[in-house]
């Protein structure tokens, strides 16, 4: 029977991030600095059986965001007194215990801590999280696309929670309070719904183990982004090593660039590329990596296929590879 809590697992850590950012001078390795780590430990039934709430003293971005002090209410002289990352995340891993389950309300929380923990050198001991948004949608508003807010959820469903603010342990609260509901509606959907969540969660956590790399270049051009060979290079999502490409980099449709990569060791990854334009002219590259299943592999062999049988006067980057081929007219097969 699916449940929230593994079989293996004695309870569930409940986690929820604040972070910070600087818009005018990000630092690419690392754009969201954790400031606080909130989280609550839950049992086989759901309950609140223990909390961790701790405050970190920013190293890059010192100057708090005004959007993000008017949300959670922090202030700067509060981070001034909070503890550095390494300190707080390592007596976090120590909180949790061994084998700990994580659980978070949406997908970007777990991208941000692996990229904390690599930014400050810190052993990153945990496995992707079930992302309790993403279970909310499939099972209880019948729509897998849906990406409610923890207190539209709360709403939805009827359950109060007193809760003082936006803050990290208090959002993960809140999180705790709907599992139970959500447990129950998991167990009353009907075995192809079920089977189809667990897909889509499996998917979600080689989507959450990704290897990301934003990279400032010195290109104004994309063609000229991509024939650099050093900056188009991948590696690989499990073990870092270098990758050979299966299929080489090319317009997916609407400039998003795709490829395959090769690890002997890990198989075939999935490849996802966009760049961005700076105030300075120039772009940033972004780099998505994670282990690619069948469907994928099939689905960017085939997009490279339609590619190449466009010729590249007709191509047109700003339109989806389907309206490309509809515009190239019939290719040769
Ligand atoms: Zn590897």
């Amino acid at each position: 029977m699916f449940s929230l809590v593994s079989p293996q697992a004695e309870h569930l850590i409940v986690f929820d991030l604040e972070w910070n950012q600087s818009s005018y001078t990000p630092n690419h390795r690392m754009p969201h600095e954790i400031i606080e780590i909130g989280a609550c430990r839950v049992n086989r039934d759901y309950q609140v059986t223990g909390t961790f709430s701790a405050v970190i003293r920013p190293r890059v971005y010192k100057k708090l965001d005004k959007h993000i002090r008017s949300v959670t209410g922090i202030t700067e002289e509060e981070l001034a007194q909070g503890r550095p990352f390494s300190d707080v995340f390592g007596e976090f891993i120590q909180w949790c215990g061994e084998d700990a389950q994580l659980c978070t309300w949406g997908r970007d929380d777990f991208p941000v801590l692996r990229r904390n923990a690599a930014f400050f050198m810190t052993p990153m001991p945990f496995e992707p999280p079930i992302d309790a948004q993403l279970v909310f949608a499939h099972a209880c508003l019948h729509s897998a696309h849906q990406q409610m807010n923890l207190h539209n959820a709360l709403e939805t469903m009827q359950i109060t929670v007193d809760v003082p603010a936006h803050r990290a342990v208090y959002d993960a609260q809140c999180t705790a309070a709907l599992l139970a509901s959500i447990d129950g509606a998991v167990r009353a959907m009907d075995d192809a719904q079920r089977a189809q969540l667990e897909r889509t969660l499996l998917r979600e956590k080689r989507i959450a183990a990704s290897s990301l790399r934003s990279m400032p270049t010195r290109y104004v051009y994309q063609s000229d982004a991509l024939a650099d060979t050093r900056l188009m290079a991948v590696e690989c999502p499990a073990c870092g090593r270098r990758m050979a490409f299966d299929t080489p980099w090319f317009d997916g449709g609407r400039e998003k660039y795709l490829a395959l990569a090769r690890c002997p060791q890990h198989g075939i990854a999935y490849c996802q590329m966009h760049f961005k334009r700076i105030p300075a002219g120039t772009l940033i590259m972004h780099q998505r990596v994670y282990a690619a299943d069948e469907e994928q592999i099939a689905d960017v062999r085939e997009g490279y296929r339609l590619y190449q049988l466009i010729p590249p006067r007709k191509r047109h980057h700003r339109l989806s590879m389907e309206e490309q081929v509809k515009k190239a007219g019939t290719v040769q097969e």
